[in-house]
């Protein structure tokens, strides 16, 4: 059986994250507050849809408890990625995957139960610095 994702928050990150992962056979629910950035999703992932991540109703309606896998690709709104990520904790989901602003909002998502955590430019940064040194090496 195909594995389920849900990613909540279609940013960059959350949304190349949601092209990636239809890319590779896998059913996607993209969700996100802002309409216009779910219709641009609806072509791309399994099914595409307007939801607050804060209003547990909403997830519970979608079904997003019995999801193998929900990444939290919620920017800015610190405070909606730790309320949504509660949720899915709460709802038992077993592998929650969240992006992280900065090493504060890294502690409370650990705390609260995020089995992953991310900081994508940060991640990022580090993943080349070590390209660059590992390439030099390789040219002496
Ligand atoms: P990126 O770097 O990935 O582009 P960002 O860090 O700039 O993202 P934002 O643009 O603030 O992050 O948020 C990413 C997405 O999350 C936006 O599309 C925004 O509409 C969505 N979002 C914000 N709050 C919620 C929420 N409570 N529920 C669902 N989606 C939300």
């Amino acid at each position: 059986m195909k594995k389920q994702f849900a990613v909540i928050g279609l940013g960059r990150f959350g949304g190349s994250i949601c092209k990636s992962l239809s890319e590779q056979g896998m059913e996607v629910l993209a969700i996100d507050t802002d309409e216009e950035k779910v219709n641009n999703f609806s072509t791309i992932v399994t099914h595409a849809v307007v939801a607050d991540g804060t209003d547990e109703n909403a997830l519970k309606s979608l079904g997003v408890r019995n999801f193998d896998h929900v990444i939290v690709a919620i920017g800015d709104n610190i405070q909606a990625s730790i309320l949504t990520t509660l949720i899915l904790e709460e709802f038992g989901v077993s592998h929650i995957t969240v992006k992280a602003q900065n090493d504060y909002h890294e502690k409370v998502l650990n705390k609260i139960g995020a089995h992953k955590v991310v900081h994508p430019e940060r991640d990022m940064g580090i993943r080349i610095a070590h390209n660059i040194v590992s390439k030099n090496v390789l040219d002496y």
